[in-house]
């Protein structure tokens, strides 16, 4: 982490609430489920596929929870009253998974249960690591029911070397990406090129296990190295997609759509994004040197 990024997360707290709205801007399609629409519709336009989310996390109301499965379930009914190409992605903190995790898997068989009769899916995003377990068991349990849910892998992580040995064998739906949370260096790869390393072999791996791999990256090396994995594989575009967030690196998007691969972009919105926006700065300082270096071009 430079000295710039830590000074940035160091006064965090006193940029203004105005400020981190404009900066937060391009990575958010808005409050409301009118605004997501329009957003995944200009991305299906683009030839992008979308996958949408609600901003929100670690509930600490069974209400909170209950209202956010409720809300997710909208937002499946308009991908299919509109017809776009999207599907949706959740956070099992979100769902109440602090709170009680029998409840949030409650909550996560609901929607995958309703995105099964619309003819959609589920990912379960991959939070800070006192959630692995509990999310990958989630996930296994629900897989013995449902096709139509897949869960995210971490190349920061030490583990995921061993989680992905075992995910492998059943040929899950994986996202595979760096991590955003910053974890100690007992359990996570801090340094840059190790995670690099340890993307591509795992991507190596899950891809050459027959799982579809969603590659959810903006490292133009990661990119090069999984369009030669996929290359060597002979792999069909049908077999993988990359994955992008809303707002980041749009000449890469561009890239990678030309030279004929599929990829998803996250459209996240919601009234919640002053929060998600501020923790994902903290948990992650560099992530606060893209929003002042953004600040600075303007
Ligand atoms: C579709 C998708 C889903 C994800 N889901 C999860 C998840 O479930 N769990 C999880 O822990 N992490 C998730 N992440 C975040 C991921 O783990 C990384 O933190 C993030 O993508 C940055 O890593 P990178 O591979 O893009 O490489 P980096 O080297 O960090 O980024 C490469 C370049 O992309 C740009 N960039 C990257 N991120 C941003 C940003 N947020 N704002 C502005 N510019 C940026 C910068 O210019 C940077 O130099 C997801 C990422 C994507 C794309």
């Amino acid at each position: 982490m430079s000295l710039f990024d830590r000074l940035v997360a160091a006064s965090l707290p006193l940029i203004p609430k105005p400020v981190v709205r404009w900066t937060a801007t391009p990575y958010i399609a808005g409050e409301t489920l009118d605004d997501c629409i329009r957003v995944v519709r200009e991305m299906n336009a683009e030839g992008c596929m979308g996958a949408i989310s609600i901003l929100g996390e670690f509930v600490n109301r069974r209400e909170e929870a209950e209202a956010a499965v409720a809300e997710y379930e909208q937002v499946l009914a308009a991908i299919a009253r509109e017809r776009l190409d999207s599907n949706v992605h959740v956070k099992l903190t979100h769902f109440g998974l602090k709170l009680d995790p029998a409840f949030a898997y409650q909550n996560t068989r609901r929607l995958v249960a309703r995105a099964k009769e619309l003819g959609n899916f589920v990912r379960i995003d991959m939070e800070d690591s006192s959630c692995t377990d509990a999310t990958l068991e989630i996930h296994r349990k629900l897989r013995e029911e449902f096709d139509n849910v897949g869960t995210v892998v971490q190349a920061r992580l030490r583990r995921t070397d061993a989680d992905v040995h075992t995910l492998v064998k059943s040929r899950e739906n994986l996202r595979l990406c760096k991590g955003i949370y910053l974890e100690p260096r007992a359990i996570s790869y801090l340094d840059r090129t190790i995670v690099q390393r340890n993307y591509v072999s795992l991507l190596e791996e899950m891809l050459s296990a027959g799982c579809y791999v969603g590659i959810a990256t903006h490292d133009e090396l990661l990119v090069y190295e999984a369009m030669r994995i996929v290359d060597r594989l002979g792999l069909d575009p049908s077999r993988y997609e990359f994955q992008m967030l809303l707002g980041v690196d749009p000449a890469l998007r561009k890239i990678i759509r030309s030279a004929g691969h599929r990829l998803r972009v996250a459209v996240p919105f919601g009234r919640q994004w002053y929060a998600y926006s501020v923790r994902r700065l903290r948990e992650n300082p560099a992530m606060a040197g893209h929003v002042l270096r953004a600040l600075f071009k303007h």
